[in-house]
């Protein structure tokens, strides 16, 4: 009898954690690296954030909490959607748990009996798919053509509807594409889901603060109010006020939802840190003006990261909405040989090769399920990105086309 779960077989290693453990390695060999692979904001967590962590601690806030949240976290949630979002929640509508990714990992482990199908527009978030596969489901690519800017359309949506479907995972601004769809495209995508009432909706908003050029971010139980019922508004904290350590995100949906997560969350992790929800209050309830100033220097660097792409030859960089990502298309250097000598078949040894000779780390496009593909995650400073994409454009000036 074998003693790992089949189960767990059919899951792989985070390819993210994986490309930004091997950059360390890399450095901690004395190698000069850039790495942007990492999906995590450079900026540190705003001062009025760590005093309200520093003040829970000497407050004796140490203690066991609620399972899914603090009275106090979950009104400022609700306030948050209220005020951000015009959604209504009460506070027996929204759990609380340690990241974005426990939120959605409790909602399908509480969801997903063998065989439900879960609708993944790709290029995806990465642990979709394994999360989706450890609780038994089957994950349904969907994929997003570049020339949309990688968005998918609603018929792509509406063919993939099976009855088995059980849910239909919607991220914007996305990773890894920052791909942001206007109000317009999501409610091109709500009318598909209205017709199919057996679909849930799970909105990662992770990256709703991140937006750029005067994108106004959407979700869908607000553009279309009739699927309030049946759709899970998932956010958190990590990316929007830099907390990625602190794992504090959260859910608002249809309270029978809710309570099945909280069992989940009961019988594993119990509750999230005491102190990180204190924080989080904070950060929900304090002033939100550096919001702005971070987006405008995150908008910056996507302007120059996008240029510096553009100038390299073999690569094309689309212009996204959101988040902090450029995915670049390589496949203008496929079938070339580097000028170390390792011949670029897919993207992902156009990202090894890239790493060996120039000490770039990015995230190669097959780990999001769209290829010849690479991410850059750009929350690194100006000059560091700079670096970066000289190093890219001397390793693609590099490439012998036979
Ligand atoms: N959803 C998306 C799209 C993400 O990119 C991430 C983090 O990388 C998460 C969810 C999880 O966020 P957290 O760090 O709060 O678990």
């Amino acid at each position: 009898m074998p003693f790992l779960s089949d189960t767990l077989a059919a899951v792989k290693p985070s390819p993210t954690v994986a490309v930004t453990q091997l950059a360390r390695e890399l450095q901690a060999k004395g190698r000069d690296i850039i790495s942007l692979g990492a999906g995590e904001p450079d900026f540190d967590t705003p001062d009025n954030i760590k005093a309200a962590a520093i003040a829970a601690i000497e407050a004796g806030k140490t203690k066991y909490t609620p399972p899914d949240g603090i009275p106090e976290l979950k009104q400022a949630i609700c306030d948050k959607f209220a005020r951000e979002n015009g959604l209504s929640y009460q506070p027996s509508q929204i759990s609380v748990s340690t990241g974005g990714k426990q939120v959605l990992y409790n909602a399908l482990m509480a969801t997903l009996n063998p065989g439900d199908e879960v609708i993944i527009p790709a290029p995806y978030w990465v642990s979709y798919p394994d999360i989706v596969r450890l609780g038994q489901g089957t994950p349904v690519i969907v994929e997003g053509e570049e020339a949309r800017g990688f968005k998918i359309t609603p018929e792509a949506l509406e063919a993939a509807i099976t009855p088995a479907t059980k849910w239909f995972i919607f991220n914007s601004p996305s990773n890894p594409t920052g791909a942001g769809y206007t109000e317009a495209e999501l409610k091109a995508l709500t009318d598909v889901l209205l017709r199919h009432d057996h679909v849930w909706i799970m909105s990662d908003d992770m990256y709703e603060h991140l937006a750029f050029d005067g994108f106004r971010f959407v979700t869908p139980a607000q553009v279309e109010p009739r699927l309030y019922d049946r759709t899970l508004t998932v956010n958190g904290v990590s990316k929007a006020y830099a907390m990625t350590g602190w794992r504090i995100g959260y859910a608002g949906g249809p309270e029978h939802l809710i309570a099945a997560m909280r069992k989940i969350q009961g019988q594993s992790t119990t509750n999230p840190s005491s102190i990180s929800q204190w924080a989080a209050v904070e950060a929900l309830n304090g002033p939100q003006d550096y919001l702005s100033e971070r987006c405008a220097a995150f908008s910056a660097r996507r302007d120059l990261v996008v240029a510096g792409l553009n100038a390299c030859p073999g690569i094309t960089c689309a212009v996204p909405e959101g988040a902090f990502y450029v995915y670049p298309s390589v496949a203008g250097c496929i079938g070339a040989v580097s000028s170390g000598g390792k011949i670029i078949a897919t993207d992902e040894d156009f990202c090894t090769a890239l790493l060996e000779e120039q000490g770039v780390a990015v995230v190669f496009g097959a780990a999001f399920g769209l290829s010849p593909y690479f991410r850059v995650s750009y929350a690194e400073s100006e000059a560091v990105l700079a670096e970066a994409c000289a190093r890219i454009k001397t390793f693609c000036e590099g490439l012998h086309h036979g």
